[in-house]
């Protein structure tokens, strides 16, 4: 008794390892069969005894021994394979043996056993020994079909079998064996396929939390990036204004200091931002006419200052040079790529050192033209087993960067999203200690040529801006203050809007030169009142110069800007010094 229910146990166990269904069906399957057969062959050896078929006898407690074993195996050690092997070999040996004694065709049991061994070795050890197992009980079985059919062989049932207890036992048998294998294997079938739509259910769910998940941190990180950008910019607009009051020298060091790690800061918050942004999929490309030239000018401008500090020579050369060249597509995305680029350039290399960004045309049709855009310089560069690295996310070509040029590592895999986006490839080339050269091409849909030209800035202008008359559209407090203070520096005189319709009203009353038009504000946005100023009938009010202010990655913003209704913008926190180019290149512009 004792014996009896160690076996339920360790067959428990062996039941409650294996989770899965179609597992344990194979375990049921295997212990199952191996228990009726062990019991048919005992009954059988029994209802022999008195016989005298000694042949069978051996061949009967052979098959039962090797059996026991394959059990032994199955519920001691925890080896079915092994155990379904022997059990399949064993009885595939019995039914050869079978066919051999028995020369006038298959009787009824072998054929029902090579169905068994058929059946089993699929549904246990899987389609390969399937296969495996089926050949070898099947080819036996034609060929004595096919050398018995001239002596009348076939599958038979003779009348001496029929009447024979212990044959009739084992054609039962079978039958119940084959039977319960059937129903055993349907069961794990029909439970695997509950399991499996459970598991969909649950990984669905699953997915719908982590997207809702991953949409909630990329809100998060948008608001909290706009809130942290606003008090920003005042601080660099601030130390911006206090720059232009003559400081004196330490006072400027200090302020030098405070820029660089406020516009540090403000560039990580816009990295981040735009990250979070491209990794829930939320960037999608606008299409809007601008003027491509303007744009590599402004960029060049904008760098310009930084490379001189540097003592470094930034060129740009394009073979369309000054031509003004309108294409369609997304503009502030390409200011982003390549003011990372330019600004990546400037950064790596040292003084005395070359930075040049180029624009060429690779294909021109009527319709279309293709640019190839190259920034190449002749820094640092990018020893060549970092040459994937660098396109990680928040991985650096090696880890002194950080602390000596500063960065956040986001860049280049902002960069290279970027450019996928427009169906192109970023291309690298780059030598340690020689220089680096980022490249790709973009096609863009020629746009036809806008009758208002916006102004490039250079950097050679001397037009005098004293006594400007200067609309500022402004709705924030503190960038008024930052306005105000700068204008006063360069003795302009300058009245305030607070939103867009205010400054359209003005605009039609007053006599300004410029307005200055911030493009996020209440009533009536920027766009819109610079549309709507176009539209004044006097035709010396409409075609007042009008430089748009919007905030450096306000993608949702940009995404609808035209510059048909604005002569140039700047980006804020802007510079001074910038402003002050614009503002002298639109009046010698407009002069
Ligand atoms: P960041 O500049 O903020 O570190 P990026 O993603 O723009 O991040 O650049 C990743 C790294 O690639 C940089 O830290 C630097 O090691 C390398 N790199 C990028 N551009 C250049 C370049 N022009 N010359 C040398 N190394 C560069």
């Amino acid at each position: 008794m004792e014996f009896f229910s160690n076996l339920k146990r360790r067959y428990n166990a062996l039941i409650k390892e294996s989770a899965v269904p179609l597992m344990q069906s194979r375990i049921k399957i295997l212990a199952f069969g191996l228990g009726l057969l062990m019991l048919l062959i005992a009954t059988i050896l029994i209802l022999l005894i008195s016989s005298g078929k000694t042949a069978i006898m051996i061949r009967l407690i052979f098959l039962l021994l090797t059996l026991l074993y394959a059990s032994y195996l199955l519920l001691y050690k925890a080896k079915w394979r092994n155990a379904a092997h022997i059990l399949l070999i064993a009885l595939s040996l019995f039914i050869l043996t079978n066919i051999l004694m028995y020369k006038h065709g298959i009787n009824m049991v072998t054929f029902q056993l090579s169905i068994i061994i058929i059946s089993a070795s699929f549904y246990i050890l899987g389609k390969n020994w399937g296969i495996m197992y089926s050949a070898i009980n099947i080819m036996p079985i034609i060929i004595t079909f096919t050398m018995t059919r001239a002596q009348g062989g076939s599958i038979y049932l003779s009348d001496a079998e029929v009447s024979s207890n212990t044959f009739m036992l084992c054609l039962v048998f079978n039958f119940i064996l084959l039977v319960l294998m059937q129903y055993e294997f349907f069961k794990s079938f029909y439970q695997s396929q509950i399991k499996e739509r459970e598991l969909n259910h649950q990984l669905q769910s699953a997915l719908k939390e982590a997207q809702e998940a991953t949409r909630m941190r990329a809100d998060f990180l948008s608001s909290m990036s706009h809130e942290l950008r606003t008090p920003l910019h005042a601080v660099i607009g601030m130390t911006n204004v206090l720059s232009i009051e003559n400081p004196r020298k330490d006072q400027e060091e200090n302020l030098a200091i405070l820029r660089f790690s406020s516009e540090n800061l403000l560039a990580l918050i816009n990295d981040t931002l735009d990250f979070s942004k491209m990794n829930a999929d939320k960037i999608v490309l606008n299409k809007a006419d601008f003027n491509l030239t303007l744009l590599v000018q402004n960029i060049n401008a904008t760098f310009h200052t930084k490379a001189e500090q540097k003592g470094i020579i930034l060129k740009l050369t394009s073979d369309f040079e000054d031509q003004p060249l309108f294409v369609k597509g997304d503009q502030t995305r390409l200011t982003q790529i390549l003011n990372n680029l330019v600004s990546n350039a400037v950064k790596f290399t040292d003084t005395g050192g070359l930075v040049e960004m180029s624009i060429s045309t690779t294909a021109r049709t009527a319709e279309k033209i293709t640019l190839l855009f190259t920034v190449k310089d002749d820094g640092i560069g990018i020893p060549a087993n970092k040459h994937d690295t660098v396109f990680e996310p928040f991985l650096q070509a090696n880890n002194n960067i950080t602390k000596r040029y500063g960065g956040t590592g986001l860049g280049l895999s902002i960069v290279k999203r970027l450019i996928e986006l427009h169906g192109s490839k970023l291309k690298l080339d780059s030598k340690e200690n020689v220089g680096s050269t980022f490249s790709f091409d973009i096609s863009y849909e020629l746009a036809a040529i806008q009758e208002i030209m916006p102004v490039a800035v250079s950097a050679a202008s001397t037009a005098d801006i004293s006594g400007l008359n200067i609309l500022i559209a402004e709705d924030n407090i503190v960038n008024i203050m930052v306005l105000k203070k700068i204008l006063e520096q360069w003795d302009c005189d300058y009245s305030i809007a607070k939103n867009g319709l205010e400054a359209l009203e003005m605009v039609k009353a007053g006599s300004f030169d410029i307005v200055l038009m911030d493009i996020h504000m209440p009533v009536m946005d920027g766009f819109e009142a610079a549309r709507h100023i176009r539209e004044i009938p006097d035709i010396r009010l409409s075609k007042i110069k009008i430089i748009a202010l919007t905030a450096s990655s306000d993608v949702d913003i940009q995404q609808s800007f035209s510059y048909a209704y604005l002569d140039d913008y700047l980006t804020k926190p802007f510079r001074p010094d910038l402003l002050k180019k614009k503002l002298e290149e639109c009046l010698s512009g407009g002069a």
